[in-house]
């Protein structure tokens, strides 16, 4: 089965383009072409390096998407910015709270794109010390993990600067966070862990999370954004050097043959690789240690011999490591179903004992299905079994 790797074509949208009505979208621009969008529209340079200082701020520092708002613009020029610009937040299509306090919202892709409108998710999981937004990258994946609902989607295109800091946004807004102060605030966290593969949209999230992190707007640390990967290795260095975040590795299997199967993208980077790029990532020490995501399944990769496996390699690479243990929540049809309670501490537990920290992740949002992997409507949602019954069916 062909792997598909970052440099095939993958469609995507745009990012500095004008809509349909001819206004240029300013969210999710760099600052250098937020000057530059100024400076097209004729603007003179100093001007535009002032006005782009300020929308800055108003963009991502107070949150508003209204040039009428503006207060230090003056009031000639607010209707002149409104005929040539827009500063979006993504469509909301529906927003599921959980008993819990976990909130979904289902977002929808510009009615001008390409592909025709699509949906994507984001997630937001308040915790006592935290908040953290688990963000989508793409609208679908290529990358078939078998444990994953998203994996049984067809990708339909990566999703561009603007619609990933468009998420943060629409959370801030959700939760009444503006203006950007770091004390104080629900959304603490960031983890690039919804839909898609963030290392093959590598250019928007690292645009996306440069702007995510710039402390004259939104201002969240490094250290609390989380980038995580499946293990698309060529990739995993420069987003040490470009991004700088923290890394979460879905590992999820300690040998080839079982990883091959749950992660097909193994097959293309193996395990050893992996871990090599893990200890070679830029940043990565005992105080910034890397995530290994190991989803628990029942008899397939949960045994007393895989726990210890899983310690000797990562004593092997030497890999500043915590492990985070996620009971698997299947759905109708998966291929997989969860390990034991008691298998799952017996797991931890051998990690643990081996100074490993190995949490066992609690299921959140489960009464709005918003687990991570399984981010879409439940009328659009098809397990793999589905679908591989329906092209059963088909070939008969
Ligand atoms: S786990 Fe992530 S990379 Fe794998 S199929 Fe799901 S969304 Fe794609």
């Amino acid at each position: 089965m062909p792997i598909p790797g970052h440099i095939d074509p993958v469609p995507v949208a745009r990012a500095f383009a004008p809509r349909a009505d001819g206004r240029v979208d300013l969210l999710g621009l760099s600052k250098d072409d937020l000057r530059m969008a100024l400076g097209t529209s004729q603007l003179e340079p100093k001007q535009a390096k002032l006005r782009a200082k300020q929308l800055w701020h108003w963009i991502y520092n107070r949150g508003v998407a209204d040039f009428a708002l503006m207060t230090d613009i003056s009031k000639a020029m607010r209707p002149w910015l409104e005929q040539r610009f827009v500063i979006s937040r993504p469509e909301v299509v529906e927003t599921q709270v959980s008993t819990d306090g976990t909130r979904k919202w289902l977002l929808r892709s510009d009615a001008n794109d390409a592909q025709g409108t699509q949906d994507y998710e984001m997630v937001f999981i308040p915790d006592a010390d935290r908040g953290t937004l688990c963000v989508s990258s793409q609208i679908g994946c290529t990358l078939n993990c078998r444990f994953c609902h998203t994996g049984t989607m067809r990708l339909v295109r990566n999703l561009t600067p603007a619609e990933i800091v468009g998420q943060v946004m629409l959370a801030r807004d959700a939760l009444g966070e503006w203006p950007s102060q770091p004390e104080g605030r629900m959304l603490t966290n960031i983890v690039m862990m919804g839909m898609g593969e963030p290392l093959y949209n590598f250019d928007s999230v690292r645009d996306a999370l440069r702007i995510v992190m710039d402390g004259d707007g939104l201002g969240l640390s490094r250290r609390r954004i989380t980038l995580s990967t499946s293990g698309v290795v060529p990739m995993i260095k420069r987003a040490g050097e470009e991004i700088g975040v923290n890394l979460a590795v879905s590992l999820h299997a300690v040998t080839n043959e079982v990883r091959d199967e749950i992660v097909p993208l193994n097959r293309k980077y193996g395990i050893h690789e992996l871990l090599q790029a893990c200890a070679d990532y830029p940043g990565a020490n005992n105080a910034r240690r890397i995530t290994f995501e190991y989803v628990m399944l029942r008899d397939k990769n949960d045994s007393d011999a895989e726990a210890h496996e899983l310690v000797r390699l990562i004593r092997e690479y030497r890999l500043p490591a915590k492990v985070n243990l996620i009971p698997f929540n299947p759905w109708p049809g998966a291929p997989y179903e969860c390990s034991t309670p008691e298998r799952v501490r017996a797991f931890s537990n051998i990690v643990f004992e081996a100074g490993i920290s190995a949490p066992v992740r609690t299921p959140r949002g489960r009464d709005i299905d918003a687990a991570c992997g399984q981010l879409k409507t439940a009328a659009e949602k098809k397990s793999r079994a589905e679908l591989d019954r329906e092209a059963a069916t088909a070939a008969v």
